[in-house]
């Protein structure tokens, strides 16, 4: 229980209840001192890691000895709140963690402690080395939908926003991780000052520009299996995608070149070469897919705009493939027109 005042601290006066201000509130009788009870602040920290786990600490010690509950301590009068959360969290868990925000305030009137005013921020973990502290007997990573009951109530509060702030976002993940369940997270996509005004897939341009042979390579392993009737034309065909990528990233960098035109003269080409125009727009399709695929794999999507980010690449590249498709088969049955006359 929390212990009671007996004593005034400035007079050594016997301190009783009386009706202030019409609440009961320890009172000094000789040097008529009114004591007020404000809340301590705590702070309480949400880590998450990337299976959707949550990180809880056992209690060792009363109140709640042998409960689970979030990392969680007193500021201190010096610290700022979001330091002490920090600083419980790294003492009770061995976790180095960074604010990410702050996910709830609560007020509550403890047996033990009195009134409190408990702080939970959501924490990125970025270091330490799992192990209990003083104060812990455990501490282990939960499933975040499948929590023991908590000690304190403000935690499984903050828990329950923080589970509502992440639902849409984990749905799309999902969905989407559904598509390309091979590909596991790589770096993250974060846009710097200069894509606020235009695009978001543009930060993906630089990844197309650096691996345009790779993507090159897979396209032409697809064509194997996708075109075998083009292999015997795959040198000439590889030219022709890789200038394709090429315009493609010039595309996506905003030049809007008008250069489709040349498209013409690759179509009378391919005619005069034997190539079906049915197999180019498989060839088409496989090189438009191949860019896709290589961006999926290489930016894997832990947000939503990343997935907003490659969702839009997508559609840039279909306008793209539309105007070089449209060029081709132009050109293609042109030439068949000349041919007849
Ligand atoms: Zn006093």
């Amino acid at each position: 229980m929390k212990r009671r005042r007996r004593f005034c601290c400035y007079c050594g006066g016997g301190v009783y209840e009386k009706d202030v201000d019409g609440k009961l509130r320890d009172f000094c009788g000789q040097c008529q001192t009114v004591f007020y009870e404000n809340p301590l602040p705590v702070a309480s920290s949400i880590v998450v890691n990337e299976e959707r786990e949550v990180l809880l600490v056992k209690r060792a010690k009363d109140p709640y000895k042998g409960m689970w509950c979030l990392p969680i301590g007193f500021a201190e009068s010096d610290e700022e709140v979001r330091g002490a959360a920090l600083r419980e969290l790294k003492e009770e868990t061995g976790i180095q963690g960074e604010i990410v925000r702050l996910i709830d305030v609560d007020t509550v009137d403890n047996y033990f402690y009195g009134s409190l005013a408990i702080v939970t921020y959501e924490v990125k973990a970025i270091g330490g080395d799992l192990r209990p502290g003083d104060d812990a007997s455990a501490v282990t990573y939960h499933p975040i939908d499948k929590t023991p009951s908590l000690a304190w109530i403000s935690n499984e509060k903050a828990l329950r926003i923080y589970i509502d702030l992440y639902r849409d976002t984990w749905a799309m993940l999902d969905s989407f991780k559904h598509l390309f369940p091979e590909h596991t997270v790589m770096g993250k996509v974060i846009p710097g000052e200069a894509e606020h005004k235009t695009f978001l897939s543009n930060i993906l341009v630089k990844l197309i520009e650096r691996d345009i042979e790779q993507i090159c390579e897979s396209w032409a392993r697809d064509m194997r299996h996708g075109a075998p009737k083009l292999m015997p034309h795959i040198r000439e065909l590889l030219e022709l995608n890789r200038s394709i990528l090429f315009g493609v990233q010039r595309w996506l960098s905003g030049e809007v070149s008008s250069d489709f035109a040349r498209f013409l003269a690759t179509g009378a080409q391919l005619k005069a070469t034997g190539v079906r125009l049915p197999d180019m727009v498989i060839a088409l399709a496989l090189s438009r897919r191949s860019i896709w695929l290589h961006v999926v794999k290489k930016k894997f999507l832990s947000s939503p705009l990343e997935i907003y980010a490659t969702l839009e690449l997508n559609n840039r590249i279909i306008f793209y493939y539309d105007k070089v498709f449209f060029a081709i088969a132009e050109g293609y049955c042109s030439d068949a027109t000349d041919g007849m006359r």
